[in-house]
């Protein structure tokens, strides 16, 4: 053994045996020896300053050390003794971390520390050294302490470190500690009112000064100090009052220009810091505007851009700036939608009863208060869980609203007129000619007025109607040239009075070109110029120009729409190239944000002008060529207003809903009079959502007829710096459910186009017009073998007018035998519907494929015939389509939140496809799967929603005994089947919670009240897979048409699982059973719900995706005591602080 180790041994027992002699002192209070106790601390000391390792021993497990310590500590009243164990305690924990100081905190040591300072300010005079060695320690054990705020309180200590701190302005050795603890004490909300009633703010102000070398670690604290008081909005109030904020303003200017090597960035960050809660008061927003505040920081921001380690500040500068730019109201005389249309009746207290009940200014109001500006929070919210709890909220909890309603629907004589949808149930197919005739209905109705002009739109034809009667052979041809081609010129508008539809249909198979306009191409006048439709119909066999003409005639619009989109007439071939979904740029969004302020900087750049309006369809625009054009004078287009902000950027203003004054995040519009070459901004101003996959990797898709005319029909995804996030544009408290202080989002997406004189179109996603469907079901219908049963019926008419068809597929029976008679009205029923919601087209194109793959004649389609007897409606909400909504019916409301009490005269697609389920049911064939398509713009995948009692109560932390109930797995078979056969589909997205938001939702109502145990919503992504074989790309509308189809395959496959028979035969899919038990029986012990709904499931990116700019949006500091840990750390040395902290604001 070496000499240092035995050397150290001895010390240790040393100081034990001290130890316990100390203790014994403390355990006889009455025969205290106070020379005796300072002697033994004396020595302790001295031990531990000599020999470090000693530290270990003392407060090693099963050690009394810490006790025996704390306890002198509390009995002592000498000075010297005192002086001993503070000195004591520092050695110990200076070193060792959070496990000494968490002993320290455990043993009561904070609170014997907080006495010790409020008795020992009683003495006078004050003895700083004992002040001095108070702080240091509470500084280390406060921030580790979750109750130090409210103990520092309740012991008094709070004016003690701020008396010391007004009395030690010029003794820095003095002010650092009390102003380091007076940081953490200010991280309470209640401490901080407190602090700002005893001066502490004005106190901040005197040593918070310009630009100095000096005492930059007392500046730091001072300004974390004065930024944790100012969370108190009472504070912030007092501060603005008092003209402060144009104080800090200059004061982070001054050091912007000095402090020039950047060496004080979090100097620099903490001024910010205090201006940033300054401005979530109203009355410090005004401040900071009044002060210039908005060209200061914008001019500071715009010189740190080039630095990216200045990122922080320009992060947090935007963050300000984006509080405080004047809110304005969206340009427009109201929000509510342009069109109405007159409902059979108003139902009081419904939304359009509401609606149009207000006095038209009401809904225009701009609410500047501050968002969830509450009264001051003066509570106790350290252990505030609300926002664990929020997040089950939503969860049904009910056990008797989950389990099946036994009620009896409606009488079955009302019911029964539901028959003659079902008559393929009694139909006996003895006669042959019986069966086609059964099987063919026509749903066109025939009151339409057939006689309405039919526009090919271009951005040049003239406002409003087309003239009537202009003949094709009154029209100047002329000889086509190259590209580029002349489309603003192109026009057709005719309607030979009295022709009927098809042979108007005929007519217009040819796009003619207008003379006149193209002056100097005009050689060989005379000569019949037509421009050839792309040749869709070779790789779109249920595309047809002249057939969409034809069923376009049919579709009733409420604006009364006579114009065709080209994408629709020329239709849409899916683009076989993959298009990746997109990095997000570095940058993009503060760059959107800082043009968008710029507007306030340099209003001089702005132009402001309305390019159009169909609010003010009488003032037509005037044209000067500069400005691009626009329409979406068409079916599903929904434009309401455009603006040029600047040379090349339009803010453009979506139309609400029809009879609503919100819901707007669908878009169809087309532009022309573009410069090629050029990039245009565009930014849509009245977005709703409050994220979007725009954010992430998500383009917008356009169509360019130039290139359709040159053999690329193709709606691609393009734009570049896209991104969403919220604006200054104030939502009404009417149009954001009551809530106040709200905003609209921008979408804004950057395009250059390609071709001179073209005519483009932008969606939000690929469009599905009404139109579409009718063309590709009469196509569809023409696919009919004898083997096919195909049947359409008209479910009801619409509120518009229009006829919402219903489809029934399945096999013919193989003969009229009793036998095969009997095999065919066996057969289960499957419910399928699709686009209840306007917005969601990739539902439409999803039911394309099944419709598709059910009419093929694929061996697979006919077993599936074989199987099922198919009722389809594959557009619940045709009006909305049309009219280019995104989410109602013309009745403004949610037809997917009307399953419970569909109303006939209002809801009558709904009220008609339950009455048919409830048919059904009472004739016992409640459908053996029901499923609704959707598609959901905030996620990825394709997957589904089901509904299971057992996992929607695990969800919550009700303890019921409901686990007994018996319940099937069935819900789970078909989405894993899918999982197996499509790539697009995603398990581990689905969820089968029963959400009480949902349950007047298609998916629980068929549920709970039709009895369908495998009813779901399948949602299909907007913007494309993050796994499978498509991971990385866009979802295209052939991906979308291929889920369709394995939606059928998957059919197939259940079909083995519900089939007796056939069960028996398939050993593997018992397997597939099995291992369905195995992952359910795990889901319970999954902490986080994977399985419950939620809203995104996106990563964190590089540059954090800041959508908002609401006060409530930061961190609470009561409830992040890690964050409170750093802030309150003192480590003055290093700067490391800002470089992992930036994603905190
Ligand atoms: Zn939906």
């Amino acid at each position: 053994m070496n000499k240092p180790k035995m050397a150290m041994e001895k010390c240790a027992s040393r100081v034990l045996m001290l130890l316990s002699q100390l203790d014994r002192l403390n355990e006889e209070p009455k025969v205290c020896d106070t020379d005796a106790i300072r002697q033994i601390t004396g020595k302790i000391l001295h031990i531990l300053q000599t020999q470090e390792k000693t530290r270990k021993e003392m407060v090693s497990k099963g050690s009394s050390g810490m006790e025996v310590i704390l306890s002198s500590l509390e009995n002592t009243r000498d000075l010297q003794t005192t002086l001993n164990i503070l000195n004591i305690l520092s050695e110990l924990l200076t070193v060792g971390g959070g496990r000494r100081i968490g002993a320290f905190v455990s043993k009561g040591g904070t609170a014997i520390l907080l006495q010790l300072l409020v008795s020992s300010s009683k003495d006078l005079p004050l003895n700083e050294e004992l002040m001095l060695h108070i702080h240091s320690l509470l500084v280390k054990v406060g921030p580790k302490d979750r109750k130090f705020c409210v103990k520092a309180r309740l012991n008094g200590a709070l004016n003690v470190t701020i008396n010391l701190v007004k009395r030690n302005l010029q003794n820095c050795k003095m002010l650092l500690p009390c102003l380091q603890v007076l940081r953490v004490y200010a991280g309470n909300m209640v401490n901080a009112v407190s602090l700002g009633k005893s001066g502490a703010l004005d106190l901040m102000f005197e040593i918070i000064g310009p630009y100095s070398k000096k005492s930059t670690t007392l500046l730091k604290v001072a300004l974390d100090t004065l930024a944790a008081l100012l969370k108190s909005k009472m504070n912030a109030r007092r501060t603005v009052d008092r003209g402060y904020l144009p104080t800090l303003l200059a004061i982070y200017q001054d050091w912007h220009r000095n402090d020039i090597r950047h060496c004080h960035l979090i100097i620099r960050k903490s001024i910010l810091g205090c201006i940033k809660n300054l401005t979530a008061i109203k009355l410090g927003r005004k401040a900071f505007v009044d002060a210039n505040g908005m060209r200061i920081l914008y001019n500071t921001s715009t010189e740190c851009l080039p630095v990216r380690t200045l990122d922080p500040l320009v992060n947090v500068s935007s963050l300000i700036m984006r509080k405080c730019f004047p809110k304005n109201r969206l340009p427009l005389p109201t929000i509510k939608s342009v069109y109405q249309h007159p409902l059979p009746h108003i139902p009081a207290g419904g939304p359009v009863a509401q609606l149009y009940s207000q006095p038209p200014e009401v809904d225009d109001v701009v609410d500047e208060s501050d968002e969830n500006e509450t009264t001051e929070i003066d509570t106790e919210n350290e252990e505030d869980e609300t926002g664990h709890k929020r997040k089950n909220d939503d969860i049904e909890t009910d056990i008797n609203k989950l389990r099946p309603k036994q009620m009896q629907t409606r009488p079955f004589d009302e019911l029964r007129i539901y028959e003659h949808f079902c008559v393929e149930f009694t139909e006996d197919f003895k006669s042959q000619d019986n069966d086609f005739k059964s099987c063919k209905a026509v749903i066109f109705p025939s009151s339409v007025d057939s006689h309405r002009p039919i526009v090919i739109p271009t951005t040049l034809a003239p406002v409003g109607s087309p003239k009537r009667g202009q003949q094709l052979e009154n029209v100047q041809p002329h000889k086509l040239t190259e590209s580029p081609l002349e489309l603003g010129s192109i026009s057709i508008s005719k309607t030979p009075e009295g022709k009927s539809a098809p042979d108007l249909a005929c007519s217009l198979s040819r796009l003619v070109l207008d003379g006149g306009s193209d002056d100097g191409h005009q050689e060989e006048s005379g000569e019949q110029a037509v421009l050839e439709v792309p040749d869709t119909a070779a790789v779109l066999p249920l595309h047809d120009p002249d057939l969409y003409l034809e069923m376009m005639t049919y579709t009733r619009s409420v604006p009364a729409y006579t114009e065709v989109a080209y994408p629709d007439y020329f239709g849409h071939v899916a683009l076989h190239l993959r298009e990746p979904i997109l990095e997000r740029v570095y940058g993009v969004q503060r760059t959107k944000i800082f043009q968008d302020i710029e507007r306030l900087i340099h209003p001089i750049d702005i132009h402001d002008k309305v390019v159009y309006d169909i609010d003010n369809q009488s003032s037509p625009v005037v044209e000067n060529g500069e400005s691009l054009k626009f329409n979406s004078k068409f079916e599903s287009g929904n434009l309401r207003k455009a603006i040029q902000v600047r040379k090349f950027e339009y803010d453009l203003i979506l139309n609400s809903d029809i009879n609503s004054n919100h819901y707007h995040q669908w878009f169809y519009f087309e532009v022309g009079n573009m410069r090629p070459g050029v990039r245009y901004r565009f930014n849509i101003i009245n977005c709703e959502k409050s994220n979007s996959q725009f954010n992430y990797g998500m383009q917008v898709l356009m169509y360019s007829v130039q290139e359709a005319i040159h053999g690329s029909p193709h709606w691609v995804r393009t734009g570049s710096d896209i991104c969403y996030y919220k604006n200054h544009f104030s939502r009404s408290s009417i149009a954001a459910g009551g809530q106040k202080g709200k905003s609209y989002f921008t979408m804004t997406f950057t395009v250059t186009f390609q071709h001179k004189d073209d005519v483009c179109y932008f969606a939000y996603h690929y469009p599905y017009t009404f139109s579409t469907l009718k063309m590709h079901l009469r196509k569809l219908s023409d696919l009919r073998t004898a083997q096919i049963y195909y049947r359409e019926d008209e479910l009801c008419q619409t509120l518009g007018g229009n006829s919402c068809p219903l489809l029934t597929i399945t096999a013919m029976p193989e003969s009229s035998s009793n036998d095969h008679i009997s095999q065919f009205r066996s057969r289960p029923v499957v419910f399928l519907s699709a686009r209840v919601h306007p917005g969601e087209t990739n539902a439409s194109w999803v039911m394309k494929g099944t419709l598709e793959f059910l009419m093929s004649c694929r061996s697979e389609a006919q077993s599936l015939r074989e199987s099922y007897i198919f009722k389809i409606i594959p557009m619940l909400n045709p009006d909305g389509v049309i009219n280019g909504s995104h989410r109602c019916s013309l009745s403004g409301e949610d037809l997917n939140r009307q399953w419970q009490c569909p109303n006939a005269d209002l809801h009558p697609t709904i009220y008609h496809a339950k009455s048919l389920l409830q048919y059904l049911r009472a004739t016992r064939r409640t459908p053996l799967v029901f499923c609704d398509y959707h598609g959901h713009s905030r996620k990825k995948n394709v997957f589904m929603y089901g509904c299971s009692i057992k996992e929607t109560v695990w969800q919550t932390n009700v303890n019921t005994s409901s686990c007994d109930l018996q319940e099937d797995l069935e819900y789970r078979t078909l989405p894993r089947l899918l999982s197996q056969i499509a790539p697009v589909f995603s398990l581990s997205s689905c969820s089968f919670v029963v959400e009480r938001s949902k349950e007047a939702t298609a998916r629980v109502v068929v549920w709970r009240e039709i009895g369908v145990q495998r009813s779901y919503t399948m949602e299909s992504t907007l913007c494309g897979c993050d796994q499978g074989k498509y991971k990385g790309l866009q979802i295209g509308t052939q991906e979308l048409e291929e889920m369709g189809a394995q939606f059928c395959l998957g059919l197939l496959r259940l079909r083995h699982f519900t089939s007796p028979i056939e069960h028996h035969k398939h050993n593997s899919h018992l397997l597939d059973v099995e291992n369905d038990l195995i992952e359910r029986r795990n889901i319970p012990n999954i902490t986080s719900p994977t399985t419950y709904v939620l809203e995104e499931d996106e990563p964190a990116f590089l540059e954090e995706v800041d959508y908002s700019a609401e006060s409530n949006d930061e961190n609470d500091p009561d409830l992040e005591p890690d964050l409170q840990d750093n802030r309150a750390l003192p480590d003055p040395s290093s700067d490391s602080e800002f470089s992992h902290q930036d994603c905190l604001t």
